[in-house]
């Protein structure tokens, strides 16, 4: 049976994390050539000088004076094409040197997008990088994944992307056209996307599931009621009947759980390719199960985007000795969506942020990560009502996650190598028999 999906949905699925399409006019034909193989260029020119050098925060005594903070990437940003002014201000205003653009578009409608996320990198100076987005239509058809495939081999060779961003559409809302059922995150006719990855050497961004009391009940006892009743289609739980008329039909979603399950059997059955799996690896909720993610499997990273004000709220030495332990495997990101008319900072609720507020955005970060505050305000607050103590990470560490581990992730030549080491021999299990190395689900 051919199925449709309903636009609306796939819209409510993409929200709070996609800014509107840009309204872009036309290349002039001879921009269409394609560009010359530079796979491995260096990713960005020489750093700039950090304008926000000195953290200028919090009550004398709490701020850390002498520490000079490094060029900061923020690996996690959704860019509107048509935003080339504010996104130069903003970085410039807040010591970014380089922004990860997860929304440099899928090819739906051909390579236009691509060409205009070509367009925005190069007038930034290479001081933007596109992710391409997968076109999830056709889904069910055999030649999907290749198709994709495909076209993420041209969206890097020819318009130099450098990753791929998978959205929390995959299990939530991407439909098999073929069977009208939902794609499973590890459905293994995927497998041939991310290898194509790994042969790249180009990492996947990928968002599953979303904050854990999105499941619960949505009334104003649940902790995100501020954020979900402004967004009632990110809710999974019961919607109050008000609330529910302004939502499509959408199939039954899977648990919290199952859909973290499924992610993890996807890293773990594609071990050469690197995904970043964002909100701190889709569930900063669960500290303990954040750690096994990434001790089971090598291949995995996580980025801080959108998620301080949740993971924050673990007791600020767990957290800190959490950060110690894999401070190699963390990237700095916001979830920050930047257009000529639009503005996300993590999450908005009902009446869009303000230019002015983008810094005090960033600072809430900063001062998070670099100060030993307690009781501050975290950098999205509509997404839950209540306050985090920072947690004073040593220079060392903050270089690492500011900007080295990121470089790192768009370093081509290193995911190669990465993607060639020699895996430890897996026996196959029989079926039925217990696995102890098998992840435990968050509860
Ligand atoms: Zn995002």
């Amino acid at each position: 049976m051919k199925r449709t999906f309903p636009l609306l949905l796939l819209f409510a699925l993409l929200g709070g994390c996609k800014p509107p399409v840009a309204r872009v006019s036309p290349p002039t034909p001879d921009m269409r050539a394609p560009a010359p193989p530079d796979a491995l260029a260096p990713v960005i020119a020489p750093p700039v000088e950090a304008t926000v050098s000195v953290l200028e925060l919090g009550p004398p005594g709490s701020e850390r004076p002498a520490y000079k903070r490094p060029p900061v990437i923020d690996f996690h940003a959704h860019l509107s094409l048509d935003g080339q002014e504010r996104i130069q201000r903003i970085m410039r205003e807040n010591g970014i040197e380089l922004m990860v653009n997860l929304s440099g578009g899928s090819f739906r409608h051909g390579p236009e997008q691509w060409l205009q996320a070509k367009i925005l990198a190069d007038a930034l100076g290479g001081r933007v990088v596109n992710f391409m987005n997968p076109d999830w239509t056709g889904y069910g058809d055999p030649t999907w994944a290749k198709r994709e495939a495909d076209r993420l081999d041209e969206a890097v060779n020819r318009y130099e992307f450098r990753g791929l961003k998978i959205a929390k559409i995959l299990g939530l809302g991407a439909i098999d056209e073929a069977t009208g059922q939902l794609v499973k995150v590890d459905d293994a006719r995927l497998n041939p996307l991310w290898q194509k990855c790994s042969e790249l050497g180009i990492p996947v961004t990928i968002h599953v599931a979303d904050p854990r009391a999105f499941w619960w009940p949505l009334n104003p006892h649940n902790e995100r009621w501020d954020e979900l009743k402004v967004h009632p289609g990110w809710a999974y739980g019961q919607v109050p009947p008000e609330l529910a008329v302004q939502l499509p039909v959408r199939p039954k979603p899977p648990s919290w759980a199952e859909l973290l399950e499924a992610a993890e059997r996807m890293y773990r059955a594609n071990p050469r390719t690197v995904f970043v799996a964002v909100h701190f690896g889709n569930a900063a909720e669960d500290l303990d199960y954040v750690d096994g993610l990434l001790s089971r499997n090598d291949n995995v990273y996580i980025d801080l985007a959108a998620r301080v004000g949740e993971f924050g709220r673990h007791p600020a030495a767990k957290l800190l000795a959490f950060f110690t332990k894999w401070q190699d495997r963390i990237v700095f990101g916001t979830d920050i969506g930047i257009g000529s008319d639009f503005l996300m900072l993590g999450s908005n609720g009902a009446v869009e942020p303000q230019l002015p507020e983008v810094r005090p955005f960033y600072e809430a970060h900063y001062r998070f990560l670099e100060t030993g505050q307690k009781q501050i305000a975290h950098p999205s607050p509509i997404q839950g009502n209540w306050k985090v103590d920072a947690i004073d990470l040593p220079a060392g560490i903050l270089q690492k996650i500011y900007r080295d581990n990121a470089l790192h992730l768009l370093d081509r030549q290193r995911l190669k190598t990465f993607a060639a080491r020699q895996l430890p021999e897996t026996k196959p299990r029989p079926i039925g028999v217990p696995d102890e190395n098998q992840p435990k689900p968050p509860q």
